[in-house]
C-alpha cells in the first residue's frame, strides 16, 4: 500500500516536471514516504532526515518532505517540525492530491504541512484520476479498499487509515482495463482487508463480485489480491475463486497465533478451530493451492504452552511459508499497554523455533514440485543471475530457468521443475 502511494506521489511530481534521480546530491526534491506499522522503520526515518540537513545548508532550495501514515499519529507533525526543522513539507495518505498546491506554498517560501483530520467514522473521500508512475514491470497494484475497521489490538493502522472506504466498483474496472491495454499482465489488488470490499458501498456488491467482474479482462491474465482476514473470507469467495480463469491459487491468510488466548488477546475475531475450517474449506475447493501466512511471537501474555500451540497449528496446517514477526510494542495501540509483555530474549527464542519448524515444512512441500510442470508467468531477468530468467506460478512460487530464446518478460511459459529449495526453485522450459 505504501509503495503503491508512492507510486502516486511520483506520477503527481511528475506532473510538475521532476525527473527521477539516482542520487540525493542532484535532488531538488527529496520526500520519503513512511510507514508507521512497525516502530523502528520509523526510528529510522528520523535518523535518515537528520543526514539530509548537510544537503539543505548546500542548497537551501532543496525541498525535503515527509509523508505517509507515520505523519498521522496524533502530535507527529508538530515532533517532526521541533526535531527536524529543515523539512518543508508534511502530507498524510489523504493528501497527496492536494500535493501541487503544497508544493506552491514551499516554493512561495513557507512550510507546507497538511494532513487528515477528518472524522475517522465518516471522512476521507477517495479522490480518483491521480497520474501514478509505476514501476515498469509485468505486474501493478490496484487499490480497491482504503482503511480498516477491525482494530486488531496490536496494529496501528485503523488510526492512521480511517475506516474503510471502497473505490467504486467501475473505477475499478476501468482501471484494470486500462491496465491491460498498456501492457500489464498481473494485478495485485490491495487494501488492508480485500475482503471488506463493498460493505460501505451498500449497493450487494462485494469481493467476489468484483473478481468475477475482473476476470477475464483482456490482457490481465493474473489476478492476485492482499491482504484478506480470514474472518471474513466467505463461502461465495472461495466459490469465486476456484471457478475464476485468472484469479491465481495462492491465498495467503494471516494467522498472528494458535493459541485460541492470544487470537483473543489480539481481537482477530476467530478461533484456531474456525480458521483450520477455512483452511479445509479451501484446499477442498481449490485443490494443489498455496496457503500463506502471517506469525506473531511474543504478543503480551504468550506463554510456553501459548506458543506450543502456535507450533502445533503451524505443523497441522502446514503453510507454503511464513512471514514471521516478533512483537514490538506499537505506541497508541491497545497491546502497548497490556501486561506481561514478554521479555526479548524468550520472544528471539521463539522465533527462532518457529522460522525452523516452518522453513523445514516449507522445504518438505517445495520438494514435492520437483519433476512437475508449473504454469509460469514470466517476470524477467534473474536478480542474483543475470542468465537466468525469473517468474512465479500461479501458486507464488518463485522459480528461475535459464534463458530461451522464445521467453521474454509478461509471458506465459511452461516450466519443469528440476531443482527444489526453500524460497526459489530452479527450473527449465518446456513449452512456450
Ligand atoms: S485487519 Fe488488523 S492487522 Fe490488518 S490492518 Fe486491520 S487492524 Fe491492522
Amino acid at each position: 500500500m505504501n509503495e503503491h502511494d508512492s507510486e502516486i506521489i511520483r506520477g503527481v511530481l511528475e506532473q510538475r516536471g521532476f525527473q527521477a534521480t539516482d542520487s540525493p546530491d542532484n535532488a531538488d526534491i527529496i520526500i520519503f514516504n513512511t510507514c508507521c506499522v512497525r516502530e523502528n522503520p520509523e526510528r529510522k526515518v528520523y535518523g535518515r532526515v537528520a543526514e539530509l540537513k548537510r544537503l539543505k545548508m548546500e542548497n537551501p532550495d532543496l525541498i525535503i518532505g515527509i509523508a505517509g501514515c507515520m505523519v498521522q499519529q496524533p502530535g507527529e507533525v508538530e515532533r517532526i517540525a521541533k526535531r527536524l526543522p529543515h523539512v518543508d513539507l508534511i502530507f498524510g495518505t489523504m493528501n497527496i492530491h492536494e500535493l501541487p498546491e503544497l508544493l506552491d506554498q514551499v516554493e512561495a517560501g513557507y512550510k507546507a504541512y497538511r494532513i487528515w483530520e477528518g472524522d475517522v467514522e465518516r471522512d476521507g473521500s477517495i479522490i480518483e484520476g491521480l497520474p501514478i508512475r509505476r514501476a515498469p514491470g509485468v505486474s501493478a497494484w490496484v487499490s480497491i479498499i482504503y482503511g480498516c475497521n477491525n482494530f486488531c489490538s496490536y496494529c496501528i493502522v485503523p488510526y492512521v487509515r480511517g475506516r474503510e472506504r471502497s473505490r467504486e466498483f467501475q473505477d475499478i474496472i476501468d482501471e484494470v482495463k486500462r491496465l491491460g491495454q498498456e501492457g500489464f499482465h498481473e494485478v495485485v489488488l490491495l487494501g488492508q482487508n480485500v475482503n471488506a470490499y463493498g460493505r460501505d458501498l451498500r449497493d450487494g456488491r462485494d469481493f467476489a463480485d468484483l473478481l468475477r467482474a475482473l476476470d477475464k479482462t483482456p490482457g490481465i491474465s493474473r489476478i492476485r489480491y492482499m491482504t484478506s482476514h480470514p474472518r471474513d473470507f466467505t463461502d461465495k469467495l472461495i466459490y469465486e475463486i476456484a471457478s475464476s480463469e485468472t484469479v491465481c491459487e495462492h491465498f495467503h491468510l494471516p494467522l498472528q497465533a494458535g493459541s485460541d488466548r492470544v487470537l483473543a488477546g489480539m481481537n482477530r475475531g476467530y478461533t484456531l478451530e474456525r480458521y483450520m475450517d477455512l483452511v479445509s474449506r479451501i484446499r477442498k475447493a481449490v485443490p494443489g493451492c498455496s496457503i500463506t501466512t502471517d506469525l506473531i511471537v511474543g504478543f503480551p501474555g504468550e506463554d510456553d504452552d501459548d506458543f506450543a500451540e502456535t507450533l502445533r497449528a503451524v505443523e497441522e496446517i502446514r503453510f507454503d511459508s511464513a512471514f514471521t514477526f516478533v512483537y514490538s510494542p506499537r505506541r497508541g495501540t491497545v497491546a502497548a499497554s497490556m501486561p506481561d509483555q514478554v521479555p526479548g530474549e524468550v520472544k528471539t527464542e521463539r522465533i527462532q523455533q518457529l522460522i525452523s519448524v516452518q522453513n523445514e515444512i516449507t522445504e518438505q512441500i517445495n520438494r514435492t514440485l520437483k519433476e512437475s510442470v508449473r504454469e509460469v508467468l514470466v517476470e524477467g531477468e534473474s536478480k542474483t543471475n543475470p542468465s537466468m530468467l525469473s517468474g512465479r506460478t500461479r501458486t507464488n512460487k518463485l522459480v528461475i530457468f535459464p534463458l530461451h530464446p522464445d521467453v521474454s518478460q509478461g509471458g506465459l511459459v511452461k516450466v519443469k521443475i528440476t531443482e527444489t529449495r526453500a524460497w526459489t526453485q530452479i527450473g527449465e522450459v518446456v513449452s512456450v
